[in-house]
């Protein structure tokens, strides 16, 4: 007999061990350690949970063989494998290849230490290859994001037209990235969430047993089954595609998701796969060219490049470039007593990322990663905040864009420069304050124009601070 091993971030539809004839039995393990490393959001792990117990309920419904340690009985992943492998006694143990680095190896030392034969299927959360993607980091040894992006467009021919790109341009930034209106925009509202029963079960034990968590299960909002998924993927291209390019860096006090996907929490734990979503953005030939190329950048180009990064750069995890030490205060964990004096735009984003684990790009990046950046606090518990906090978390996806994008702890791997700014750039982006001038006498501009100041050595090397630098200067010296 011969089992395969789900893990919780793989509930493909379409799992190999489906299709793989040798396979008898299916194990899962609701592993209490795991979601117990972190103090969690939630919704994340009501995400994981529910999205486990209803794959397991559709394959038992047509007929497979699973087996659960659930979550109740308290055990730890390595303890409940080794349950399972004790009770069924299979002679291999399949799995598929985790994207996480030092899982697999972990997985194979326990079944060299049981006797179980090994078989590790392709690694199905990309569209590309691992070995494809560590070929190209291994030929690019100074990698950009851009090149990377043509290789992936001519290799999977989107929006191509022949050998050249459709629009016969690779870019259409100039078309987007405007500020909303100011009269505001209409956004339309994400599908509803309709919880079954299993959800309804995972939610109130998450209730319980997280209560101490960050988050409140009982406001659970996204999918978790492949068809719930595919609902909000149709919704996203139907109704928010063509705005998406438009306003990709936009930012409003009232609106958490404006034209973003929200699709991030499915496709990080395979409900959706990156083929299922670029392939529908693409062919929704109604929404314009600007908006589909900017939103296939992403998946194709930025989620694709940031899981290379990370396998080409694990040194990356334990970067400081700038040497920022300062410890995050217990608030943004729980939440609770938020600093008066936090910038508005902090502490609104700080607010919605507690009530949906959640923000979309520009926040985490320009709101909260600028701010926590600019106040020097120590990348790796930047890292871990997120990484707690956020309900589409996972190491592969985290350490990129956490120390290198957003905290340029690899000092310029991922980044040419520091994504910093002041209070203007927030205004023009998001109107957060009452006026311009309220917006430029901002704590978070003075927390820039301080930041440029003590790393002002460390960046003067770099010809695209060299700007800022200058007018830091000037100021000091007025
Ligand atoms: P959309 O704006 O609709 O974009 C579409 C899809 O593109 C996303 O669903 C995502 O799959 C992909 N994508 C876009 N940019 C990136 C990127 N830089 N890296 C990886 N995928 C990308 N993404 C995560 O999936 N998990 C994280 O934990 C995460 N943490 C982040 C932390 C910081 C500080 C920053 C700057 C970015 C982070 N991102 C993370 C990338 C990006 O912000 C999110 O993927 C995106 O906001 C998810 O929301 P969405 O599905 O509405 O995305």
């Amino acid at each position: 007999m011969k089992a395969a091993l789900i893990l919780a971030t793989q509930q493909f539809e379409r799992h190999p061990a489906l299709e793989d004839p040798d396979i008898d039995e299916l194990f899962v393990v609701e592993a209490e350690d795991r979601f117990r490393r972190l103090p969690y959001h939630q919704h994340k792990i009501t995400l994981l949970l529910a999205a486990m117990r209803h794959s397991a309920a559709r394959w038992e419904a047509e007929g497979r063989t699973v087996r659960v340690v659930p979550l109740s009985d308290g055990v730890g992943f390595a303890a409940g494998l080794e349950r399972l492998v004790r009770d069924r006694r299979p002679d291999g143990l399949a799995w598929m290849g985790a994207t996480d680095l030092g899982v697999d190896e972990r997985l194979s030392a326990l079944c060299a230490r049981w006797g179980l034969r090994t078989r590790v299927y392709p690694d199905g959360l990309f569209l590309t290859p691992a070995e494809e993607v560590d070929g190209w980091f291994a030929e690019h040894p100074a990698p950009r994001m851009e090149d990377f992006y043509r290789w992936q467009r001519r290799r999977t021919g989107l929006l191509m037209d022949g050998g050249r790109p459709a629009g016969r341009r690779w870019n259409f930034d100039a078309d987007n990235r405007k500020p909303l209106p100011r009269g505001g925009v209409v956004v339309p509202a994400l599908p509803a969430a309709e919880h079954d029963g299993i959800t309804a079960g995972v939610i109130a034990e998450v209730g319980e047993r997280f209560a101490e968590h960050p988050g409140d299960a009982s406001e659970f909002w996204l999918p978790v089954t492949p068809d719930e998924a595919r609902t909000w993927l149709d919704a996203f291209v139907a109704e928010r595609l063509a705005d998406f390019g438009p306003y990709e860096d936009a930012m409003a006090r009232d609106e958490p998701f404006l034209f973003h996907s929200v699709l991030s929490s499915s496709l990080n734990i395979g409900l959706l796969t990156a083929h299922d979503v670029a392939d529908a953005v693409a062919q929704h030939a109604s929404a314009s060219l600007a908006s589909r190329e900017g939103f296939v950048r992403q998946v194709i180009g930025w989620r694709e490049y940031m899981r290379g990064v990370y396998r080409a750069h694990p040194e990356l995890a334990d970067a400081n470039a700038l040497g920022l030490h300062r410890r995050l205060e217990s608030y943004w964990y729980t939440g609770r007593r938020i600093p008066r004096d936090l910038p508005e735009p902090v502490r609104v984003v700080l607010e919605r990322v507690h009530r949906w684990g959640y923000a979309h790009h520009i926040e985490r990046l320009m709101v909260l990663g600028n701010w926590l950046l600019l106040r020097g606090y120590a990348p790796r518990e930047v890292t871990r905040w997120f990484s707690a906090l956020f309900v589409d978390a996972y190491e592969w996806v985290m350490v990129p864009n956490v120390m290198g994008m957003s905290q340029w702890a690899d000092g310029g791997l991922v980044a040419t420069k520091p994504y910093v700014s002041g209070g203007a750039y927030l205004q023009k982006m998001g109107h957060w304050w009452e006026s311009d001038a309220a917006a430029r006498d901002s704590a978070f501009t003075t927390a820039y124009w301080d930041f440029l100041a003590a790393n002002e050595d460390a960046l003067a090397g770099n010809p695209r601070m060299a700007l800022a630098l200058a007018q830091m200067r000037a100021r000091r010296d007025a």
